[in-house]
């Protein structure tokens, strides 16, 4: 039997994103509430020029290029306070954000500008000239590589967002209709449980829906405080907003809650640190590395962040070691949730109360959620549902599930039942209480410090080199990294045996070729390992669980001290 989620039932509104967060009758703040804060700057928007912004925007999108609705915009930038104003604008013109990691390189920018048919980037100085080649590959227009943030193009070719937003004559224009149901808000890219990054397809509803669902959990327990007196808490974020966790817990829910949200453009521990001090931060969304940095680094102790007042981590999992050890240095609570950028994201978050109840949970089930376990198609038999209590795959069903893969009905069907349920790829099991845990991945992907690595992608690449034969990629935890991280294992060609390379050489000339091509995050930090043969199954497929075996004993050996071997 599915198990319920034993929060209260959630109405839903039938509404697009603009609608929920900008036409809403129960606003609980003022309008010149500051909503998005530069930390370094303080340059910053209210809710007043956030609404004008992103209209006007959305308005001149229209007029120079006839924004339709479904037109895709790409998002290639880090973290700024026009980010949301440049996604509402497009989201008022009835188009769809894709964002992008902006450390992409060419080829990993012109991918996604490619699948996801993107009709313009917005981008920033350091990234405009990857933007500028990469739009270039796929057909889209140099004059539609836009700029955002502080900067303008020194050689003046480039637009800027503001150009855009100040267009005159466009005031004929009106908000595109939407199906909040169907229409595609965000397009996020993740690999899934197998095969190259796909697009998520991301409706309104969706996004609506997680909003509501996070606000019960954290908002109405005793987190988030928005509030008419326009003192909304201050939240500190540097989560990119290309991911989901950043794009829907950070941009929309806490607007709709009415905090402040004090932008940095990346994480940086003493800046982090000094911000909590300054801006008297009480919350702040994290991954686990960092927890651990917060937890022992010695620069934390510099500084006064008796103001936070808790941590909530997530993408990645959190040990209850690094709880206790970091809740006990700051004297904060560390509270853990989950989801994946298919579920909008969040399907599970610890509340307030309870996180030093579940240590190591990743807490309830949301509202409107149900949840089971399945036996692993691993097993090799079709999978049926585990008791309550017994360790399985985790299915989930709800208004927060994603459409489908764009253009791709095929992996659609391989995680999606007509019926709803969503298979996660992820291993895990749920107590007596309702505290849902995650044990193991069964699907393919790595995840560096919460970002996402597919194995396949790396896999396709390094299979080009002229030193590979085959090769396969997994994900091996790693102490030093404080996170899991890609490695590989090669089947060297004849030609790179015959060329009498030692196999460090060989491993160092790998590596250094295939990092030309990848963003850092994927980078082969679990190193090469040349193998006779990648062990395969009948039909193909490589057999990552020998691999992960073969890695874990590896390890183990290299950690009996070496008078005892
Ligand atoms: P993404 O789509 O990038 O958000 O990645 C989703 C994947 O991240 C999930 O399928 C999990 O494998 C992993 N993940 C997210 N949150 C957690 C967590 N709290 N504990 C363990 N794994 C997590």
């Amino acid at each position: 039997m599915p198990t319920s989620s034993p929060y209260r039932h959630l109405d839903i509104p039938n509404v697009d994103l603009w609608t929920f967060l900008f036409e809403r009758k129960d606003r609980p703040y003022p309008d010149d509430q500051i909503l998005f804060m530069d930390a370094d700057t303080k340059r910053h928007y209210t809710y007043a020029d956030t609404k004008e912004s992103a209209a006007a925007f959305g308005k001149g999108l229209k007029f120079l290029w006839n924004w339709k609705k479904g037109d895709v915009l790409t998002l290639f930038a880090a973290n700024g306070i026009d980010y949301p104003i440049i996604t509402w604008g497009t989201l008022w013109a009835g188009g769809v954000i894709s964002p992008a990691n902006p450390l992409y390189t060419v080829d990993e920018l012109a991918f996604q500008l490619k699948n996801s048919r993107a009709r313009a980037v917005v981008t920033q100085i350091p990234m405009l000239r990857v933007a500028r080649e990469a739009a270039k590959r796929v057909g889209i227009p140099e004059d539609r590589v836009i700029l955002m943030g502080d900067d303008r193009d020194p050689e003046g070719r480039a637009k800027h967002f503001t150009s855009i937003r100040n267009t005159s004559g466009t005031s004929r224009y009106i908000k595109s209709k939407v199906n909040p149901k169907t229409d595609v808000a965000f397009l996020a890219y993740s690999s899934g449980t197998t095969g190259l990054p796909k697009g998520v397809m991301l409706s309104h509803t969706n996004i609506v829906a997680n909003v509501l669902q996070n606000f019960e959990v954290d908002g109405r327990s005793i987190g988030w405080k928005g509030g008419p007196d326009g003192k909304g808490d201050r939240i500190l974020s540097f989560l990119p907003f290309f991911h989901i966790y950043g794009l829907t817990v950070v941009v929309h829910a806490l607007i709709y809650a009415g905090c402040r949200v004090i932008v940095m453009p990346k994480f940086d521990l003493e800046k982090w640190c000094a911000h909590v001090q300054n801006f008297r931060i009480i919350y702040s969304y994290v991954v686990p590395p960092i927890v651990l940095l917060l937890g022992k680094h010695p620069i934390v102790d510099k500084y006064d962040l008796s103001s936070l007042r808790m941590l909530n981590s997530g993408a990645a999992p959190l040990t209850r070691e690094l709880v206790e050890v970091t809740s006990t240095r700051l004297k904060i609570g560390v509270k853990q949730g989950y989801g994946l950028s298919e579920t909008s994201p969040t399907s599970h978050a610890q509340l307030w109360d309870e996180w030093d109840k579940s240590m190591g949970s990743v807490g309830k089930l949301l509202p409107n959620m149900e949840a089971k376990y399945m036996t692993t198609s691993e097993s090799g038999h079709e999978p049926r549902e585990v008791p309550v209590g017994e360790i399985g795959e985790l299915y989930m069903r709800g208004p927060n599930i994603f459409l489908g893969y764009h253009n791709n009905p095929e992996a659609t069907a391989g995680c999606l039942s007509a019926d709803g349920w969503f298979r996660t790829g992820d291993v895990g099991y749920q107590d007596k209480e309702g505290n849902f845990y995650i044990t193991d991945r069964a699907k393919e992907l790595i995840k560096y410090k919460g970002f996402q690595v597919a194995p396949a992608e790396l896999e396709g690449l390094l299979i080009d080199s002229e030193a590979v034969y085959d090769v396969a990629v997994i994900g091996i935890e790693s102490k030093a990294h404080g996170t899991e991280v890609p490695r590989a294992y090669i089947v060297r060609s004849a030609k790179s045996k015959a060329s009498g390379v030692s196999p460090a050489k060989e491993a160092a000339n790998i590596t250094d070729w295939l990092h030309q091509k990848i963003t850092n995050h994927k980078r082969l930090r679990g190193g090469i390992r040349f193998v006779d043969e990648i062990p395969k199954s009948a039909s193909g497929k490589i057999l990552r669980r020998i691999l992960k075996e073969r890695a874990r004993r590896e390890e183990e050996i290299l950690a009996i001290p070496t008078a005892k071997l």
